[in-house]
């Protein structure tokens, strides 16, 4: 039986870099993942993979985070509540780059689009979802940040300003659901990792020097299972991180 055997897990940007690795493997340890990403065509490939090499029950939905709203927001958590009564597991994971260029000319539109993918949604959808996750007796949620969300640089603009956020949030959310809830609420940075957004960030860098999604997974696991239950706000980091 798998680690994660019956756990309902939301996964955003499932469909490609660590996101699709982790909803595959939270698959493999048998979780009936909830796949939502923009890009119809890569969830389905994905929901057809985790069809075909496990027992498990996967459910995509396309969206474009960019379009989350209190409304939108509000029909997803009226959806999963018909198809699932509760979830176990929420891996804020899709993220956007944005341009790296300096504040100064740094364009509005992009800034507003990175904030709105990066941290407006994920909070819509917490907040959305929190009914739902406070209906198991243990409940896990997932913020992804970024080494620039711990040390801002030069040119990583609104990415940068949206991981320092992410670790706000999870602070924040950690605190206030502590005590009086079973949900436990972490960051993870993942560190360089090869990937298209990684590629896009570094273009001369070669990407055989990384580690892929795939090394990261035994940490994607741990916080989703009930090896963590009681772990709550603290910072996660595949390279510092020792299982067991
Ligand atoms: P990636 O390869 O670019 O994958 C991101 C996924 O998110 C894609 O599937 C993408 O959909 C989806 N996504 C982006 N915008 C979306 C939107 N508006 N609505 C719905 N889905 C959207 O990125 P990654 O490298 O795997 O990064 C995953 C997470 O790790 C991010 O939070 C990133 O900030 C963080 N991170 C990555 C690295 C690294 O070196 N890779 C380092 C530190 C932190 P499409 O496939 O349709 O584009």
């Amino acid at each position: 039986m798998g680690k994660l055997h019956h756990k309902i897990i939301v996964v955003t940007g499932a469909g490609d870099g660590i996101g699709k690795a982790a909803s595959l493997t939270y698959a493999k340890e048998g979780a009936d993942v909830v796949l939502v990403g923009r890009t119809r065509s890569k969830l389905e490939r994905v929901n057809d993979e985790i069809r075909r090499t496990t027992q498990t029950d996967p459910t995509i939905v396309p969206f474009d985070l960019k379009n989350l709203d209190d409304t939108t927001a509000n029909e997803f958590r009226a959806r999963f509540e018909d198809q699932f009564e509760r979830i176990d597991g929420l891996l804020h994971n899709a993220s956007v780059l944005g341009p790296k260029v300096p504040i100064e000319t740094y364009p509005t539109d992009a800034w507003l689009d990175v904030m709105q993918v990066n941290v407006t949604a994920p909070f819509l959808l917490t907040k959305a979802l929190l009914p739902l996750l406070k209906k198991p007796t243990y409940a896990s949620i997932v913020f992804t940040s970024s080494g620039v969300g711990l040390k801002g640089r030069a040119y990583w603009g609104a990415y940068a300003v949206s991981k320092f956020a992410t670790e706000g949030m999870t602070e924040v959310l950690a605190d206030e659901l502590a005590d009086t809830t079973g949900i436990r609420v972490n960051s993870l940075n993942p560190g360089g990792t090869r990937t298209s957004m990684r590629a896009s960030a570094f273009p001369a860098e070669d990407p055989m020097s990384l580690p892929t999604p795939e090394d990261h997974m035994p940490l994607y696991v741990y916080l989703m299972s009930d090896e963590s239950i009681g772990v709550g706000g603290e910072k996660f980091n595949p390279s510092s991180w020792q299982p067991g």
